[in-house]
């Protein structure tokens, strides 16, 4: 990129990291972030600065939150029997626009995957058993993604789970398999909730 100065092609590099944003893209972003207006511009940065330092991951349970506990753990009107396990927030998000489900949730921020070398104490699972010994839950539904490690994922919860008594449910394979959970439409995952079987 040496015919663009050394700014310009500092934005196309930066543009370039994130997800989905190939080269291209991150070209035509750039100039646009250039003639737009300076106000629209520094607003869209600070967007960026503000929202890393104030989001944080909720120490209850690990989802994305400005607050700690986040908006969700401290709602007196969810039902705290019942925890819906997920692998990322933004699988937490794809769950609350269903507006459906009234409990709690887990954040995983990850799955097992022995061929990534990502083992059970990779991931957000201890704090998940905390939470089993700490608080009364009578329910957990684990809404891992239906692909192999998300497989692996809740089978393994579900085994180091059940002996507690605790019941385990496994949403139903509405979702894709091999499909993100997050990418699911709305009715998809409804069903596959109001569908999920016990383990
Ligand atoms: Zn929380």
């Amino acid at each position: 990129m040496k015919y663009y100065a050394k700014p310009l092609s500092k934005l196309i590099s930066e543009l370039s990291r994130l997800p989905g944003i190939g080269g291209k893209t991150a070209q035509r972003l750039a100039f646009h972030i250039l003639s737009m207006d300076e106000k629209e511009a520094l607003a869209l940065a600070e967007s960026i600065t503000e929202a890393k330092k104030n989001m944080k991951y909720c120490s209850v349970c690990g989802n994305l939150t400005d607050t700690d506990p986040c908006m969700v753990c401290s709602d007196p009107a969810r039902d705290r029997s019942v925890i819906c396990v997920v692998e990322t927030p933004r699988d937490v998000a794809a769950m609350e626009r269903i507006k459906e489900y009234g409990g709690l949730y887990h954040v995983l921020h990850g799955a097992i995957s022995p061929m990534e070398g990502i083992g059970p104490e990779d991931i957000n699972l201890k704090q998940l058993i905390v939470r089993l010994q700490q608080e009364d839950v009578q329910e957990i539904i684990l809404a891992t993604n239906p692909n192999i490690e998300g497989e692996a994922t809740a089978m393994y919860i579900a085994r180091l789970v059940k002996p507690s008594g605790i019941k385990v449910s496994r949403i139903a394979h509405g979702v894709p398999v091999g499909g993100d959970l997050e990418y699911a439409d709305e009715i998809t995952l409804l069903k596959a909730m109001e569908g999920r079987r016990e383990l």
